[in-house]
């Protein structure tokens, strides 16, 4: 459906002059399902959004639509796997292909081992994988190998990454600034009532993009692993600084540290081989998750075999009845498979260097100053700040109020973005829907 006539027509009508979009349906069913679920939501990063969270009623391509039949550009994407947009051809075929075949085993299967292939053959840092079915558990999984690996206990995460909601590494996530304490020895603040704080006793917090603080920790020879975002996507879309990447990859080889990318967003998404392979540094080891399998629960831990191999003599437990899920496997072989086509990057690169520079012209003309950063397949927008940010600090200044406002106006105008600021890109955002997106922007940028 996606960029015909009558759809794009349909598109920048909404966007500019149509009447705003209304949400009472999803409002209603919210309530209702409030009685059985818990706060009507089943993750709490699905919770607070304005003017109220959606019941979705199917998804096409670039569009959902929601309970109150409004077809809406989409640029949540599911919080990022949908890099192939909803629903595509290929995978619900290769996964209506594979139910025909059985569900679970608790054997291996001839589509796990294709998966896997795949994965090493895209991946640099990936010799050897095991798969999981989120990537918090895949992150829990890489903490367990570190550790058995280097005989150390110390994990090193830096402020403002997120890398799953367990209890030893929600850390520093989003904290409070009264709450951060010094830039350069950051308070570990937990982000959850009921964390075990024990479970954080051996997590250090330190500013990322600062190699020199890095290093200094290092040389403590007590630090079993480093785990950090390689582009700092959930906060900020903060990119390493020249030669800061380098210097951990070299910092952390030197001291006999594991470097863990952790590339849930980045992966099979600012290339087909993720960020190590975009910015051309090559991890220990590297999670994977969302892009991964277009919507399907699957997650991966990657990286060297002769780490990766610790798992395979069984001192080291990893453990998951559902991991290699083979209707999720399927999933995950025709999604890669689609990514590793030729030219799709490059497709994704240039429309979305052009909404990036659209929202960019919306808001400027609008008088609101704004701050566009990251990569045209997940970038970040934050308003009334100016320049780079280094790190998680220099988002402080964000207007995030006014950034909801943009959101809302976005969202009854037909365009739903993350109040976060991230924006998510798919194959399924063609040129037609991104124009559409870039003038709904212009008749947000000005109402706010
Ligand atoms: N790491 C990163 C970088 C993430 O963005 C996320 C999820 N947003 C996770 C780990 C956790 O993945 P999951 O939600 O699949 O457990």
């Amino acid at each position: 459906m996606a960029g015909d006539a009558r759809d794009s027509q349909y598109l920048l009508r909404n966007a500019v002059a149509g009447a705003p979009l209304t949400f009472d349906e999803s409002k209603r069913r919210m309530v209702e399902a409030s009685r059985w679920i818990a706060g009507g939501i089943n993750s709490n990063f699905r919770a607070g959004i304005s003017p109220t969270p959606l019941v979705i009623e199917r998804g096409e391509g670039p569009y959902l639509i929601d309970a109150d039949g409004n077809r809406l550009i989409d640029y949540y994407l599911g919080m990022g796997p949908m890099i192939l947009g909803h629903s595509p051809a290929a995978v619900k075929a290769a996964v209506a292909a594979q139910l025909e075949r059985g569900l679970l085993f608790a054997a291996q299967s001839e589509i796990e081992i294709e998966a896997a292939r795949l994965v090493c053959a895209l991946v640099p840092c990936a010799e050897r994988l095991r798969f999981a079915s989120s990537g918090s558990e895949a992150v829990q999984t890489a903490i367990r190998l570190a550790r058995a690996a280097t005989g150390r206990k110390t994990i090193i995460k830096f402020e403002g990454h997120y890398h799953g909601w367990m209890d030893n590494i929600l850390w520093s996530v989003a904290p409070a600034p009264e709450a951060a304490g010094p830039r350069e020895a950051p308070n570990a603040v937990a982000a959850s009532n009921g964390q075990d704080a024990d479970a954080g006793r051996n997590t250090v917090v330190l500013p990322w993009n600062d190699l020199a603080l890095l290093e200094r920790r290092l040389a403590s020879e007590d630090v079993a692993l480093v785990i950090m975002e390689p582009v700092m996507c959930n906060s900020g879309g903060i990119l390493p600084l020249p030669g800061y990447l380098e210097g951990v990859r070299e910092a952390c080889t030197r001291h006999g540290t594991i470097l863990l990318f952790d590339e849930v967003i980045t992966g099979f998404r600012l290339a087909a081989g993720g960020a190590q392979q975009r910015l051309g540094i090559t991890p220990d080891l590297a999670t994977f998750g969302k892009a991964i399998a277009n919507g399907f629960p699957v997650a991966a831990l990657a990286g060297r075999a002769d780490l990766l191999d610790r798992f395979a003599t069984g001192g080291i437990v990893h453990g998951g009845t559902y991991n290699a899920q083979p209707i999720a496997m399927a999933a995950t072989v025709a999604t890669l498979t689609a990514l590793a086509e030729p030219g799709l990057f490059d497709d994704l690169d240039r429309r979305g260097r052009r909404l990036m520079e659209g929202l960019g012209e919306a808001l400027r003309e609008a008088g609101v100053t704004a701050r566009i950063s990251g990569f045209p397949q997940i970038f970040n927008v934050a308003l009334d700040v100016e320049g780079a940010a280094c790190d998680y600090r220099d988002l402080a200044a964000v207007n995030k109020k006014r950034y909801v406002a943009f959101t809302t106006a976005l969202l009854r105008r037909g365009v739903r973005a993350l109040e976060r600021g991230a924006w998510f890109l798919s194959t399924a955002h063609d040129d037609a829907v991104i124009e559409a997106t870039i003038a709904a922007a212009s008749a947000a940028a000005r109402e706010i």
